[in-house]
């Protein structure tokens, strides 16, 4: 056996690397579009990926890309689930993005060891790709090459390994996954601070997944972190244009931000509602239309558990340890911090669901609740909008639409100024709010 020729170092679990989260890092909405990946890359030079593909050869898996320029590349696997990750420097990927791994039943045999495959920004100068492993796999190569034709390729070649190795090899390489920071560059808050009025309620939109992290993703439909990206711009744009509120945006650009980050710039920046973007995938491509969810200790059904459940692997996705929650210490302040922040959720869920109906369609089940990691902000009133299906045709096709996005994000803005017009623009007694509603009370499953 060969020595494997990728820069595995071994390292030890470092708990204060992944609790390290750094300061919270947002970005002012009103910049006049945010860089796309392309215009970036050209600005950066990054090296460019032209081509994909899995080759199966003997008991060796080879995922190849074809590559403008040499560049290093530091691989490490993960156990929980089983993953390669690649970190490389930036790279602009000029290829569509595989399928996820939605669909493993079908999976093509031929993938070998590769269930399925992401890549993407991680932050700025860094890119990375997140290999999800249909069994344990070890490492004998990833680095890229100059062929005989003289065209660089970043080769990683995978051969199957047993249980023990692997997990010794995972458990070697936890601490190298990286502290779960968003994106060093982006700019701090404070500095942005400074620039909001500051007797305007803060609004922070929070458009679902981004960067390696692609969200849903179905063959010849957008991934959904894009289509949530869209509306999110939307909705800032229309928020911005009333004059009542500032808007910040906790991703402005197509990056990866860790669940933990996201409910940290909403505390951070003193936010009085936080509402998180996403758009769902099912099975049933019959189910369509928008569900509004808050957090709750227990699901309100088992679609919401399962939804709930599928969003908090996000950090998971993107190639990243998803660090122990610190257990909170619960006193009668912070009960009843929570409790007052969890009953306003709840009144703007309603008021939202409400509004939305009269501009677009809803679920027939449209208000649910379950524990996401991204609403556990214990003092920011927090929901989270799933647009739609995009495993619906009807849906998918509306949620590209600008027409539909104007409507819908035009539905979500008179929400949020109706839930805020209720509260008189500040902190008053939930009881006020919420006439009629009682917090201890969880949303009709089914
Ligand atoms: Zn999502």
């Amino acid at each position: 056996m060969s020595p494997p020729s990728h820069k595995l170092q071994a390292g030890y679990w470092s708990r204060s690397v992944l609790c390290a989260l750094g300061f919270a890092a947002a970005m002012l909405v009103p910049a006049a579009g945010a860089l796309s990946q392309e215009t970036f890359s050209q600005l950066t030079l990054a090296p460019s990926v032209s081509a994909a593909r899995i080759v199966v050869s003997g008991d060796t898996t080879r995922l190849a890309f074809d590559i403008s320029a040499r560049v290093d590349a530091r691989a490490f696997v993960l156990a929980d689930p089983a993953r390669v990750i690649i970190d490389l420097p930036e790279i602009a990927f000029a290829i569509d993005p595989p399928p996820t791994s939605a669909g493993k039943g079908a999976r093509n045999r031929s993938d070998g060891l590769i269930l399925s495959y992401r890549f993407g920004r991680l932050a700025a100068g860094k890119s990375r790709i997140v290999i999800d492993l249909s069994g344990p796999a070890r490492i004998l190569r990833a680095a890229t090459e100059t062929g005989p034709d003289g065209a660089a390729r970043l080769l990683i070649d995978l051969a199957a390994t047993d249980m023990v190795s692997f997990a010794a090899a995972a458990a070697a390489s936890r601490s190298l996954s990286g502290a779960l920071v968003a994106n060093p560059n982006s700019l701090p808050l404070a500095a942005s601070a400074g620039a909001q009025p500051s007797d305007r309620p803060l609004i922070v939109i929070d458009p679902g997944h981004g960067g390696v992290d692609v969200g849903a993703q179905l063959p010849g439909r957008p991934p959904e972190k894009d289509v949530v990206f869209e509306f999110a711009r939307a909705l800032a744009r229309k928020l911005e244009a009333g004059g009542r509120f500032s808007v910040i945006l906790t991703r402005n650009e197509d990056v990866f931000v860790s669940l933990g980050e996201r409910v940290r710039i909403a505390r951070t920046a003193g936010a009085l509602l936080f509402v998180s973007i996403h758009a769902d995938t099912l099975t049933e491509a019959s189910v369509s239309g928008a569900t509004v969810y808050t957090v709750s200790d227990r699901a309100s059904d088992v679609h919401a558990a399962r939804l709930a459940e599928k969003e908090n692997l996000a950090d998971k996705a993107a190639g990243f340890e998803t660090p122990e929650e610190a257990s909170e210490i619960s006193d009668i302040l912070f009960d009843l911090t929570r409790r007052e922040t969890r009953a306003y959720s709840h009144v703007f869920a309603r008021t939202l669901v409400s509004i939305w109906k009269d501009a677009a369609g809803l679920n027939k089940n449209p208000q649910r609740s379950a524990g996401f990691k991204v609403l556990q902000a214990p003092d920011v009133p927090s929901v989270l909008l799933e647009l739609g299906y995009l495993s619906s045709q009807k849906d998918a096709a509306l949620l590209t639409t600008p027409e539909w996005r104007e409507k819908t994000a035009g539905a979500v803005a008179r929400s949020i100024d109706s839930f805020f017009a209720m509260r008189g623009l500040g902190r008053g007694a939930p009881e006020e709010a919420a006439q009629g509603y009682s917090p201890a009370s969880t949303p009709g499953g089914g």
